[in-house]
């Protein structure tokens, strides 16, 4: 047996998502404000420093990692990140979020970097809207990214729906009844307050995982999903159907006892909870001890007793975290 990150309450670190880049094509509502600052190119992690990252923790006994953003598709050379990592031995899942604009030129080639799984955000099916939800009209390039992924044959592909009252809550059926018409399973998000946005009051525009189900239980027979995974999503299965309905419930369900997760930040930051902004400075040690995975290992070890218990996030105008979601990998 290998060596297995533990927190200080038990909790077994067994996944990492890392942020590969804060830059986008989109520019969703709930995610950015009007004027973003981006990180400056030298403080951004390279793609050989992702890399050598992937392996510490692999080492350290992680199996799974997601690599997102910001949109990791824009990346350059991203193709070889996936292909390096997923070469890695005792990885078991290696796995992408994408907002889906690259993916008709690009399914296919992750596919052939041995990817299997791939979660894709959709928020809404009417032009308008996804004009307003994402300030780009790309929804036409995004549907047919996603048939490209279907086309593919990945074992796996999830749509992933931020639900906002009064932008797409009157959507939650049509979601569910295009990612059943696909095969395709679909998640619920609730909005979580990272960094300021101007567009709308997160607390007014809080729609819950509850009212969801409500909602779509006036139309599915919705049953709860036996499999066990570590993490915040509750499942839901919908009869003669192959389609997964999960929820990711931050404000109404709280999930942190069972957190397997920490993330690295684009600029190499171990941040140990999405609510907190308690963060190691990675970066620097991977360069200050250029080819010494030791180090960077026990750097990680140190650092895993500040993982704390929990959070709270509240809704309101107050600012609570000052990190925006594209710097830290949602
Ligand atoms: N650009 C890719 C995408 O949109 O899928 C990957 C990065 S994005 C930050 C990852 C996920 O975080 C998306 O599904 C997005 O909808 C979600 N997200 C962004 N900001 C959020 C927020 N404030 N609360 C909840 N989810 C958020
Ligand atoms: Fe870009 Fe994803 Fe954030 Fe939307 S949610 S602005 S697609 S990083």
């Amino acid at each position: 047996m290998g060596y297995q990150l533990v927190d200080s309450f038990g909790r077994k670190i067994t996944y990492v998502r890392m942020s590969v880049t804060d830059r986008c094509d989109f520019r969703c509502v709930y995610c950015m404000g009007e004027k973003m600052t981006f990180l400056p190119h030298k403080n951004v992690l390279t793609l050989e420093e992702l890399e050598w990252l992937g392996r510490a923790f692999i080492e350290l006994g992680v199996t799974k990692i997601r690599l997102t953003g910001g949109e990791p598709l824009i990346r350059t050379n991203i193709l070889q990140l996936f292909r390096n990592l997923g070469k890695l031995d005792n990885l078991d899942e290696l796995v992408l979020t994408t907002n889906g604009s690259q993916l008709v030129r690009m399914a296919q080639l992750l596919k052939e970097t041995g990817l299997k799984r791939i979660n894709i955000s959709l928020d809404t099916l009417k032009p308008e809207r996804f004009q307003r939800m994402t300030k780009t009209n790309k929804l036409e390039t995004v549907l047919q990214g996603i048939s490209a992924a279907i086309q593919a044959n990945f074992q796996n592909i999830k749509l992933n729906a931020v639900i906002l009252k009064n932008r797409n809550h009157d959507e939650v059926v049509d979601l569910v009844k295009f990612a059943i018409e696909r095969g395709i399973d679909i998640s619920f998000i609730e909005e979580m307050p990272l960094g300021t946005i101007d567009s709308h009051n997160r607390a007014e525009a809080f729609y819950s995982s509850n009212q969801i189900r409500k909602d779509l239980r006036a139309v599915f027979n919705l049953t709860v999903s036996t499999e066990i995974t570590a993490g915040p999503s509750r499942y839901y299965r919908i009869p003669n159907t192959n389609t997964k309905v999960g929820f990711i419930s931050p404000h109404s369900h709280n999930f942190c006892d069972t957190c397997n997760r920490v993330r690295v930040t684009t600029d190499g930051y171990l941040l140990l909870c999405l609510g907190k902004e308690h963060s190691i400075n990675l970066r620097d040690i991977i360069r200050q001890n250029p080819n010494d995975l030791e180090v960077l290992k026990q750097t990680i070890i140190d650092s895993i007793v500040y993982k704390p218990e929990g959070h709270n996030f509240k809704l309101g105008r107050e600012l609570q975290i000052m990190r925006y979601m594209n710097v830290t990998g949602g």
